[in-house]
């Protein structure tokens, strides 16, 4: 496999991810939360950084980008809808395009809901999707800025991509996140299943992060909220998908 997948754990609970092509040897960044772990682990790989894509413009997801452009020349891509207040771009990507890194396709998704510019980044040849603070292993981001309806119109253009691509989200919510979801669908055996297992790795300090998507698909209420036994159990038979979505939305919140 020519295409090298590093998680990197940052600040108290946010993830970066490294993304290193060993033909042409470009390493990619996703999110730059702070410097001196990422700069650690391209240390500890003899890797040189030459690439940043941003999913959104909060300071946990962009502060370390200054340190990182004084010891790197970076080719930096964010959304064009938020060129104002993210780091100054290289690349302005909108969703629905798709360019070339390292000789593999980078395809750009909108996924408003978190903030209104975010953005998801799906690679094919590397099987992952980067997606920041939009779907999250077991949750979802807050709405911050958008709409109900929007995050679940953005949260289904990410599960429409195969179910083995691996799911890159920018923080470690999943016990919490697992523990809600619990409350949604307690009789879901693949989502019971999923906490022990993420119990165990959180007991040991280990990752849950990147997940995959066919299980979030399986466990993860916010992507969910089109199935009858989860609008049953919400006593929402009926109501449409965007709605269920955001009853959900709304007891994360008070949860
Ligand atoms: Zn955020
Ligand atoms: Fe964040």
């Amino acid at each position: 496999m020519t295409l090298e997948l590093v998680t990197i754990p940052c600040l108290a609970d946010n993830y970066a991810f490294l993304l290193h092509d060993g033909e042409s040897r470009r390493t990619l960044l996703v999110d730059a939360p702070e410097s001196w772990p990422i700069v650690a682990a391209l240390e500890a790989r003899g890797w040189t950084l030459t690439d940043v894509l941003l999913t959104h413009h909060h300071y946990d997801h962009v502060d370390g980008l200054d340190d990182l452009r004084q010891a790197f020349s970076l080719e930096v891509t964010g959304a064009a809808a938020d060129a104002h207040r993210l780091p100054k771009l290289d690349r302005a990507v909108s969703g629905g395009e798709t360019f070339d890194w390292s000789g593999h396709a980078v395809a750009v998704l909108d996924v408003p809901g978190h903030t209104l510019g975010h953005v998801a980044y799906y690679i094919a040849d590397a099987g992952a999707v980067f997606t920041g603070d939009s779907l999250m292993a077991l949750g979802c981001g807050r709405l911050f800025e958008g709409s109900a309806a929007q995050m679940w119109e953005s949260l289904g253009r990410i599960a429409a991509l195969p179910g083995d691509t691996r799911v890159c989200s920018g923080h470690e919510y999943t016990e919490a996140n697992g523990a809600f979801a619990l409350t949604v669908e307690p009789g879901n055996e693949a989502l019971v299943a999923r906490m022990a297992e993420v119990r165990a790795l959180r007991a040991k300090g280990d990752a849950t992060v990147p997940s995959l998507l066919a299980l979030e698909k399986a466990t993860n209420p916010f992507l969910r909220a089109d199935l009858p036994q989860v609008k049953a159990a919400l006593g929402m038979e009926g109501a449409q998908d965007a709605e269920v979505f955001a009853e959900i939305r709304r007891r994360k919140d008070d949860f």
